[in-house]
């Protein structure tokens, strides 16, 4: 890992973070995108054929491969991923809205409902490996929120089958349809619909940059949750951190993507070798040790800094997917945590407890975003509707401002609108 220090290097170089080229996956995704728009469900078997190697004999998951799948996966497996989605449910629970009504004396009431949305798709990546725990925490916010359609989407591996854990965690969160279908062309169908797959009015979670760029061209036709870009951390760490357990959660970073993000920020000139260290003997001991070894030489670092002040500061310039504060004292530094996905604090709480269990989201902002997005909670699939009610009399009390308002603006059908209901010439 690179070793940096803020009093001698510049902190805009320090922080400079390294991409892959992506300039011709917009033109590809293009393409895909029209096709499905234009041949629908024969568009979808043709591009798993050419893109995924797969010939498919129905696109939708059925009732019997759900049925063996649940056979297939272990007991345990099962019930780890029954409590898991307790604990999801429980913190979610915590963020439902309430809508309000207010009524005045005058007669007016006025208030906000609160909806689902009618019916939301969400992607799983399928591709390099499967992530079930990514299919609780993007479809249990959203039973809570009460969406009536829940359609999932996800690749198929070579055989044209989804992994078996996969199905038993939808089957588990309460997936209403799933699809085999992948990519760009996945989240094409679920904006665009098609003979076999309906159109949704929002779609989420994470996947490759083919999946990303489509996401980001569908919005408007439908709602995204967000970007989802490589997995980061940063770690603060002061004298009190172990270097063991620092260097394991910067790998568990880097194992999930070459151009993932793993930051150590410290106080301690001391645990910058050893950690280093540690980083290499547990990288040699990773079966994913290619991607980590990829993402560390990429994009790990070591910032040494002068106190912890600092390092908050640069945690919020980063504004990490995680930030982990293996300090003393973390609870001292929560507050002043600007900007940050979700935080872990203290030695004993890695990152991977919010990965598949603890109950906070883990789909989170990253490549900076967590400067302006939250983590996938019960309001991505909510809408918020307003209303209005007036009498007769408080109508009329506020007319003549209304009017002055339209005219102001030009508007005098506006101000008609009124002044009929007033019984007012015009
Ligand atoms: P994926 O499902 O996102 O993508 C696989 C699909 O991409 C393939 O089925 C194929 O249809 C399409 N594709 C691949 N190459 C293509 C090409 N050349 N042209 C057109 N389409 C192509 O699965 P993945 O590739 O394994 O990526 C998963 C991503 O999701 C990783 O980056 C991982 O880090 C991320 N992830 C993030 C989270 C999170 O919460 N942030 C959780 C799980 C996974």
């Amino acid at each position: 890992m690179r070793v940096y220090s803020t009093q001698k290097d510049q902190l805009a170089d320090i922080l400079a973070r390294k991409y892959s080229e992506t300039a011709d996956v917009s033109a590809v995704v293009t393409k895909i995108i029209e096709r499905v728009r234009t041949d629908g469900d024969q568009a979808l078997y043709q591009l798993i054929e050419e893109i995924d190697h797969v010939t498919l004999d129905s696109l939708a998951v059925s009732q019997a491969e759900m049925d063996a799948a649940l056979k297939t996966v272990s007991p345990e497996l099962l019930a780890v991923m029954e409590q898991a989605k307790e604990n999801i449910l429980s913190f979610h629970q915590k963020q439902v809205r309430q809508g309000f009504v207010s009524t005045e004396e005058s007669g007016v009431v006025m208030g906000q409902r609160i909806l689902p949305l009618a019916r939301v798709g969400v992607y799983v990546p399928g591709g390099t490996a499967a992530y079930p725990s990514t299919v609780l925490m993007d479809v249990l916010p959203a039973k809570i929120a009460g969406v009536p359609k829940i359609v999932m989407m996800t690749p198929t591996d070579d055989a044209g089958n989804v992994p078996a854990a996969i199905l038993a965690a939808a089957s588990i969160a309460g997936v209403d349809e799933i699809y085999k279908v992948g990519g760009a062309h996945g989240v094409a169908a679920l904006a665009y619909g098609t003979e076999t797959i309906p159109k949704v009015d929002k779609i989420v979670g994470p996947g490759n940059i083919y999946v990303a760029t489509a996401k980001k061209m569908v919005y408007g036709e439908v709602d995204i949750d967000m970007i989802a870009g490589p997995s980061d951390v940063l770690i603060v760490a002061d004298q009190s951190a172990n270097p063991r357990w620092i260097a394991a959660d910067l790998l568990a970073q880097a194992e999930h993507d070459k151009l993932a993000q793993a930051i150590l920020v410290t106080t301690e000139e001391a645990l910058i070798e050893k950690v280093q260290a540690e980083v290499d003997q547990q990288l040699a001991e990773l079966p994913r040790q290619e991607i980590a070894a990829a993402a560390i030489d990429t994009n790990g670092k070591i910032i040494l800094v002068k106190d912890l002040a600092e390092a908050i500061a640069i945690a919020n310039q980063v504004a990490p997917e995680h930030l982990e504060l293996s300090v003393a004292e973390p609870f001292a530094l929560l507050g002043k945590v600007e900007n940050a996905g979700s935080v872990f604090l203290g030695h004993h709480t890695p990152e991977v407890l919010g990965d598949y269990f603890a109950g906070p989201n883990h789909t989170l902002p990253t490549e900076g975003t967590a400067r302006f997005y939250s983590p996938l909670s019960v309001d991505d699939f909510i809408k918020k509707s307003s209303y209005l009610y007036y009498t007769e009399e408080a109508m009329k009390a506020v007319g003549p401002a209304v009017e002055l308002f339209a005219e102001t603006e030009d508007l005098m059908g506006h101000a008609r609108s009124m002044k009929v209901r007033r019984g007012e010439n015009e």
